[in-house]
Protein backbone atom coordinates (compact mmCIF):
# COMPACT_ATOMS: atom_id res chain seq x y z
CA UNK A 1 0.00 0.00 0.00
CA UNK A 2 1.50 3.17 -0.57
CA UNK A 3 1.15 6.08 1.84
CA UNK A 4 -0.17 9.78 0.86
CA UNK A 5 3.78 11.00 1.39
CA UNK A 6 5.31 8.70 -0.75
CA UNK A 7 2.78 8.83 -3.57
CA UNK A 8 3.90 12.51 -4.47
CA UNK A 9 7.04 11.31 -5.59
CA UNK A 10 9.98 13.44 -5.56
CA UNK A 11 8.35 15.14 -2.59
CA UNK A 12 8.25 12.47 -0.20
CA UNK A 13 9.30 13.17 3.13
CA UNK A 14 10.81 11.13 4.78
CA UNK A 15 10.90 10.69 9.29
CA UNK A 16 14.33 12.48 10.15
CA UNK A 17 16.62 9.34 10.91
CA UNK A 18 17.87 9.31 14.99
CA UNK A 19 20.95 10.36 15.31
CA UNK A 20 23.59 7.59 15.24
CA UNK A 21 26.13 7.21 18.01
CA UNK A 22 29.34 7.60 16.50
CA UNK A 23 27.73 11.38 15.52
CA UNK A 24 27.28 11.66 19.13
CA UNK A 25 30.88 10.34 19.79
CA UNK A 26 32.53 12.47 17.38
CA UNK A 27 30.72 15.36 18.06
CA UNK A 28 31.99 14.98 21.75
CA UNK A 29 35.65 14.80 20.98
CA UNK A 30 35.70 17.80 18.62
CA UNK A 31 34.20 19.41 21.59
CA UNK A 32 36.76 18.14 24.05
CA UNK A 33 39.24 19.34 21.70
CA UNK A 34 38.13 22.32 21.14
CA UNK A 35 38.29 22.11 17.32
CA UNK A 36 34.05 23.69 17.46
CA UNK A 37 31.92 24.26 20.22
CA UNK A 38 28.56 23.09 20.05
CA UNK A 39 25.33 22.64 22.78
CA UNK A 40 25.43 18.62 23.30
CA UNK A 41 22.42 19.11 25.78
CA UNK A 42 20.27 17.88 23.55
CA UNK A 43 21.40 15.20 22.27
CA UNK A 44 23.00 13.60 24.88
CA UNK A 45 20.23 13.64 27.48
CA UNK A 46 21.89 11.02 30.02
CA UNK A 47 25.67 12.67 30.19
CA UNK A 48 25.31 12.99 33.51
CA UNK A 49 24.83 9.46 35.11
CA UNK A 50 27.91 8.61 32.49
CA UNK A 51 30.16 6.42 34.80
CA UNK A 52 33.29 7.21 35.72
CA UNK A 53 34.93 5.27 32.99
CA UNK A 54 33.23 7.13 30.65
CA UNK A 55 34.90 10.41 31.88
CA UNK A 56 38.17 8.65 32.52
CA UNK A 57 38.28 7.84 28.67
CA UNK A 58 37.48 11.30 27.41
CA UNK A 59 39.22 13.49 30.30
CA UNK A 60 42.48 13.67 30.97
CA UNK A 61 44.08 12.06 34.31
CA UNK A 62 44.33 15.81 35.35
CA UNK A 63 40.37 17.10 34.10
CA UNK A 64 39.23 13.62 35.48
CA UNK A 65 40.53 14.86 38.77
CA UNK A 66 39.37 18.42 39.03
CA UNK A 67 36.02 17.58 36.84
CA UNK A 68 34.87 14.43 38.16
CA UNK A 69 36.46 14.37 41.75
CA UNK A 70 36.20 17.97 43.03
CA UNK A 71 39.81 18.68 42.92
CA UNK A 72 41.43 22.18 42.49
CA UNK A 73 44.53 22.68 39.61
CA UNK A 74 47.60 24.60 41.73
CA UNK A 75 47.47 28.81 41.37
CA UNK A 76 49.01 30.37 38.72
CA UNK A 77 49.19 26.72 36.85
CA UNK A 78 46.51 26.94 34.48
CA UNK A 79 46.15 28.14 31.08
CA UNK A 80 43.55 30.09 31.31
CA UNK A 81 44.34 32.69 34.12
CA UNK A 82 46.47 34.79 32.27
CA UNK A 83 44.18 34.50 29.42
CA UNK A 84 43.24 38.54 27.97
CA UNK A 85 41.58 36.81 25.02
CA UNK A 86 38.17 37.58 23.63
CA UNK A 87 35.74 34.71 23.14
CA UNK A 88 33.74 31.90 25.23
CA UNK A 89 34.69 29.64 28.15
CA UNK A 90 33.06 26.25 27.72
CA UNK A 91 32.51 22.99 30.13
CA UNK A 92 35.42 21.21 29.13
CA UNK A 93 33.94 17.85 29.82
CA UNK A 94 30.94 18.46 27.73
CA UNK A 95 31.27 21.38 25.63
CA UNK A 96 28.34 23.89 27.08
CA UNK A 97 29.11 27.34 27.15
CA UNK A 98 29.81 28.92 30.65
CA UNK A 99 31.47 32.58 30.50
CA UNK A 100 32.24 34.84 28.10
CA UNK A 101 35.46 36.95 28.36
CA UNK A 102 33.53 39.99 28.77
CA UNK A 103 32.96 38.59 32.24
CA UNK A 104 36.91 38.02 33.13
CA UNK A 105 38.72 40.17 35.72
CA UNK A 106 42.15 39.65 36.88
CA UNK A 107 41.23 38.55 40.90
CA UNK A 108 45.19 38.06 41.51
CA UNK A 109 44.21 34.50 42.75
CA UNK A 110 45.71 32.57 39.92
CA UNK A 111 42.23 30.91 38.59
CA UNK A 112 40.37 32.67 35.72
CA UNK A 113 37.76 34.75 37.21
CA UNK A 114 34.21 35.54 36.18
CA UNK A 115 31.58 37.77 37.67
CA UNK A 116 28.50 36.12 36.01
CA UNK A 117 28.06 33.29 34.03
CA UNK A 118 27.15 33.39 30.06
CA UNK A 119 23.40 31.86 31.33
CA UNK A 120 22.29 31.39 34.97
CA UNK A 121 20.35 28.45 33.71
CA UNK A 122 24.03 26.66 32.24
CA UNK A 123 25.79 26.43 35.64
CA UNK A 124 24.52 25.03 39.25
CA UNK A 125 25.51 26.31 42.38
CA UNK A 126 25.90 23.94 45.25
CA UNK A 127 26.88 24.36 49.50
CA UNK A 128 30.43 23.27 49.64
CA UNK A 129 31.55 21.99 53.65
CA UNK A 130 33.92 20.39 52.72
CA UNK A 131 37.87 21.05 53.95
CA UNK A 132 36.35 22.98 57.22
CA UNK A 133 35.40 25.73 54.62
CA UNK A 134 31.80 26.96 53.80
CA UNK A 135 31.84 27.56 50.26
CA UNK A 136 29.57 27.15 46.82
CA UNK A 137 30.70 24.99 44.89
CA UNK A 138 29.96 25.74 41.09
CA UNK A 139 29.24 23.08 38.62
CA UNK A 140 28.03 22.75 34.92
CA UNK A 141 24.73 22.26 35.11
CA UNK A 142 24.76 19.92 31.77
CA UNK A 143 26.95 17.14 32.49
CA UNK A 144 27.46 17.61 36.42
CA UNK A 145 30.96 17.96 36.33
CA UNK A 146 32.72 20.36 38.86
CA UNK A 147 34.71 23.88 37.78
CA UNK A 148 35.84 25.64 40.73
CA UNK A 149 33.66 27.82 43.62
CA UNK A 150 31.78 31.42 43.83
CA UNK A 151 32.42 33.95 46.41
CA UNK A 152 31.04 37.25 47.14
CA UNK A 153 34.51 39.28 47.00
CA UNK A 154 34.02 39.89 43.49
CA UNK A 155 33.66 43.16 41.39
CA UNK A 156 30.72 45.68 43.52
CA UNK A 157 30.65 47.88 40.40
CA UNK A 158 28.62 44.20 38.80
CA UNK A 159 27.44 41.47 40.16
CA UNK A 160 29.27 41.64 43.28
CA UNK A 161 30.34 37.59 42.60
CA UNK A 162 33.57 35.67 42.26
CA UNK A 163 33.48 32.80 39.79
CA UNK A 164 36.55 31.29 40.19
CA UNK A 165 37.16 28.37 37.91
CA UNK A 166 39.89 26.02 37.15
CA UNK A 167 41.54 26.37 33.60
CA UNK A 168 41.44 22.77 33.09
CA UNK A 169 37.51 22.88 33.83
CA UNK A 170 36.89 24.86 30.77
CA UNK A 171 37.83 25.15 26.83
CA UNK A 172 38.62 28.81 25.50
CA UNK A 173 37.58 29.40 22.12
CA UNK A 174 38.66 32.94 20.29
CA UNK A 175 36.01 34.93 18.79
CA UNK A 176 35.81 38.43 17.30
CA UNK A 177 32.97 39.63 19.57
CA UNK A 178 33.03 38.11 23.39
FE1 LIG B 1 29.64 20.16 31.27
Amino acid sequence: MTSGLAARGSMTIQPAPPIPLYFIHNTYQAAHHGHFLIHLNYMNEDIKNKPGSYWKEKLTPEEYQVLREQGTEAAFTGKYWDNHETGMYACAACGQELFSSKTKFDSGSGWPSFDDPINAEHIELIEDTSHGMRRTEVKCKNCGSHLGHMFDDGPTRSTGKRYCINSCSLNFQEKDQA
